[in-house]
């Protein structure tokens, strides 16, 4: 076993100066190819340390787990965490707000937080992150670690173009660049004038490598051809991304990988799981890899909450292994996601997620009994020559029955009324294919519909409101 982790201790001891040989296709070759029994071997010894430090520390664990009857005592075997209750988000806002600002689940003591951080609470109380020191930088180490699969290097320049405020995904961006020894360019995102400012320092500055949303680069992209450059010519080898699931929509990624020349790698598991990279994609881009010995990640039925075979769908339930301030044990994601033990070309042995984090159980809506996402209607539409570039949908009721209106954009070269009509045919019945509901398609010009530096919310559901007016 490489000698840059003492895995005898918990947490893990990294050598924060160790980097692999360049020519490596693996951090730690020993971990990344083990065989997956003698890796199970390794969680267990793991997640026994992690349990029992949140038992010892967490009131929020130790209730929960009196009640269900479980403690670390239980957890004999890896199958065994089954019995344990999963952790919702909707918990973990109650448990804040009960005991301000860091909840029943914070394992040190508050003076030992070195950073807070935060979701905005757009759709609810905000969550507030308290890391301690160790675990920020074993987050480095992970996140080093994973963009190294990814194909970075030093020598690389990493243009980051987030938040960067209490959003998470910048800040574990940036702190993985720095531990891998790449040049950091930590941009950021989100002021007036931002985007043509990154454009341009991009033209100077050449990065290699880009992080953001997929949404915020194809904005980029487009701004970089509005000042007259054609975005390949930026030079990007690597784009990689969280925070949206289209870097793994197939359509998604061609476009991206099309427009920018680079290779386009799916990141991304939530921010409270931090290292959030433990869903990662390597070069090869086959679907995230779950780094099963950093994060453990079972695939599970969103009823049971019981991990389906592989090969089935089912909603990420995550489990941290070496994290000491805010462990998470058995967090739903509430995303939907197939998984598989298939290999990948890398050789590592961890299992992939080959459509990535493709809806999310509460994004999904029902129309006329067929559930459809939102990525499903991206992936359509980005493969249809003449799509251009935006997309909105709009789930309402005419005389009780349910309508779906997609509302596109067209490219320019697309505009003469005839090959207009041709292409709102060809969209109307892909998607009808697809989605099994033929929808109402309107075009639009392309750069009509709003751009977003964020995540993007694509979707409108009037339906509600229609209730409410017959009422
Ligand atoms: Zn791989």
């Amino acid at each position: 076993m490489t000698s840059a982790v003492d895995l005898t201790v918990w947490p893990p001891r990294y050598d924060a100066t160790y980097r692999p040989d360049p020519a490596s296709e693996h951090w730690f070759p020993e971990l990344e190819c083990m065989e997956p029994h003698a890796r199970d071997a390794l969680i267990l010894v793991k997640l026994r340390r992690q349990l029992a430090w949140a038992w010892e520390r967490s009131p929020f664990y130790r209730k929960k787990w009196d009640a269900a009857g479980v403690s670390p005592a239980t957890l004999r075997s890896l199958p065994d965490l089954e019995k344990f209750p999963v952790v919702t988000k909707a918990e973990l806002r109650a448990s804040q707000a009960a005991a301000p600002p860091y909840g029943e689940y914070l394992c040190v003591e508050p003076g030992a937080v070195a950073r807070i951080h935060g979701t905005s609470g757009t759709t609810g109380r905000p969550t507030v992150f308290g890391i301690d020191r160790g675990d920020w930088e074993r987050i480095g180490e992970a996140h080093a670690r994973i963009l190294w699969g990814a194909g970075i290097r030093r020598g690389d320049r990493v243009l980051i173009c987030s938040f960067f405020s209490l959003y998470l995904g910048s800040w574990g961006a940036l702190e993985g660049v720095e531990r891998l020894g790449a040049t950091a360019f930590p941009f950021g995102a989100g002021a007036s004038g931002q985007t043509l400012m990154a454009v341009q320092w991009a033209r100077e500055l050449r990065p290699t490598a880009f992080y953001g949303t997929p949404s915020y680069a194809l904005h980029f992209a487009e701004i970089a051809r509005r000042e007259g450059l054609d975005p390949r010519e930026l030079g990007f080898r690597t784009l990689f991304f969280s925070g949206e699931p289209g870097a793994g929509i197939p359509a998604t990624k061609r476009l991206i990988e099309a427009t920018f020349g680079g290779l386009c790698v799916d990141m991304g598991s939530m921010a409270e799981m931090t290292p959030w990279m433990t869903n990662g994609e390597c070069r090869h881009r086959t679907g995230m890899h779950l780094w099963q010995d950093l994060v453990y990640t079972q695939v599970c039925d969103p009823e049971t909450f019981r991990p389906v075979a592989f090969g089935a769908e089912g909603t990420p339930v995550y489990t941290h292994l070496e994290r000491t301030s805010q462990p998470m044990i058995r967090l739903v994601s509430g995303d939907l996601a197939r998984w598989t033990d298939a290999p990948c070309p890398c050789g590592r042995t961890y299992p992939r997620l080959p459509g990535g984090l493709y809806g999310r159980l509460d994004d999904m809506f029902i129309v006329r009994g067929e559930n459809i996402y939102p990525s499903a209607i991206e992936d359509t539409l980005r493969a249809i020559e003449g799509f251009g570039g935006e997309f909105r949908v709009i789930v309402s009721r005419r005389e009780a029955m349910d309508e779906l209106l997609v509302r596109a954009e067209y490219a320019p070269a697309h505009a003469e009324p005839g090959a207009r009509a041709k292409l709102s045919a060809t969209m109307a019945e892909r998607l009808r294919a697809r989605l099994g509901v033929r929808p109402i398609v309107e075009l639009v010009p392309a750069g009509t519909l709003e751009r977003t530096e964020f995540k993007a919310r694509r979707v409108i559901d009037d339906r509600d409101l229609y209730r409410r007016s017959v009422r």
